[in-house]
């Protein structure tokens, strides 16, 4: 497993690859080439940003039963995806902000895929060439306007509504890990990657069928049961198997 990520350092934003307790300095973002300057910063002593800058942020709904079944839905059939704003993208340790705080605004844990190659027309078997590697996402929803608007592209893609990271990891296999949401330290999501009605591939597969997934793109693969609402003041930790859990606060945004 490698472990990719971006930082700042004296306000400059760069990418890098974490080895133990040091990062090395990337001159390109990893899913374009993993070319070391040779320079090495310790990891406590850079600030750990985002991991991604995806052209789309793709996600997925409806994808675990036991989500189905709490929404009160039924399996359509095939995978529901929709956008989400990049700019709603959020680094570990940001914090969320609730845009309507007299709205239910709910956390919903989610695996996240981040794309290396170009896909395009991709069948399930060989999706997983085009996947770099993987992350921890939150993807944070207004379910009053989830519940007025046909579409889910405004309720999730408010500024701070997909945390993202603190790193992503290639070179694993995501058939089957646990994941994991502490509401201020109380578990409420917990999981397996293996319960997901689609995979990875064929999520990958069947949204290229429709567009062209570009190098750096993300796709979120929807949440499992447990989803609940967030307040002004709470902790999130959001956990993947045994890589380093997501944490954010939260706070209203007026
Ligand atoms: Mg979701």
């Amino acid at each position: 497993m490698r472990t990719f990520g971006g930082f700042k350092s004296s306000d400059e934003f760069f990418y890098g690859e974490v080895r133990g307790d040091e990062v090395s300095v990337l001159a390109k973002p990893y899913w374009v080439d993993i070319e070391p300057t040779g320079e090495v910063l310790k990891l406590a002593d850079v600030d750990v940003d985002l991991p991604a800058a995806p052209s789309k942020l793709i996600a997925v709904g409806l994808n675990y039963a036991d989500h189905i079944a709490e929404m009160k839905r039924t399996p359509l059939g095939s995978p529901l995806i929709w956008f989400k704003a990049p700019s709603s993208l959020l680094r570990h340790n940001g914090t969320i902000e609730i845009a309507f705080p007299q709205h239910q605004t709910d956390f919903e844990t989610e695996l996240a895929a981040v794309i290396g190659a170009t896909a395009k027309n991709v069948s399930s078997q060989s999706a997983l060439d085009h996947v770099f590697g993987y992350t921890i996402g939150l993807d944070i929803s207004d379910r009053d306007l989830q519940k007025s608007e046909k579409q889910f592209g405004r309720c999730k893609s408010f500024d701070t509504y997909t945390p993202v990271g603190p790193f992503v990891y290639a070179d694993v296999d995501a058939n089957d890990l646990s994941i994991e949401l502490r509401h201020n330290g109380e578990i409420k999501q917990r999981a397996r990657t293996s319960q997901m009605i689609y995979s990875v591939a064929q999520i990958v597969s069947f949204v290229s069928q429709s567009l062209t997934l570009a190098s750096g793109d993300v796709v979120l693969t929807g949440t499992p049961s447990g989803v609940g609402p967030i307040r002004d003041g709470d902790e999130l930790e959001a956990k993947i198997d045994n890589w380093p859990p997501l944490r954010n606060g939260v706070k209203n945004a007026r």
